[in-house]
């Protein structure tokens, strides 16, 4: 077993909300992702006979597929993402 096996990295991928305010009026860190793991989503459904959804949050999914690239992180310039890694001990 290698130390990548016995050490294997877990991206985190910090997202400030308040920072970004209103993602959908952005979407730098979304388009900038080469792996398609940041994405957006309403803060609240739509009330009925609303105009739609205003607010919208940055989601980050499937971590695990991050390469820790920091494309995101240098993509925002509000600062509002935070990237780095912790290193996991599998037994
Ligand atoms: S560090 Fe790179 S791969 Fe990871 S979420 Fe950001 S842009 Fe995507
Ligand atoms: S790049 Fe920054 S400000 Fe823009 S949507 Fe992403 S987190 Fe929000």
């Amino acid at each position: 077993m290698n130390s990548q096996e016995m050490y294997p990295h877990r991206p985190q991928i910090e997202v400030a909300q308040e920072k970004c305010g209103n993602a959908a009026e952005c979407m730098k860190c979304v388009t900038a992702c080469p792996y398609h793991i940041i994405g957006i989503l309403q803060e609240e459904p739509p009330e009925s006979g609303s105009d739609g959804p205003k607010k919208f949050n940055v989601i980050v999914a499937f971590k695990v597929l991050c390469i820790l690239c920091g494309r995101c992180e240098e993509a925002c310039d509000k600062g509002a993402i935070s990237v780095s890694y912790k290193e996991v001990e599998v037994n």
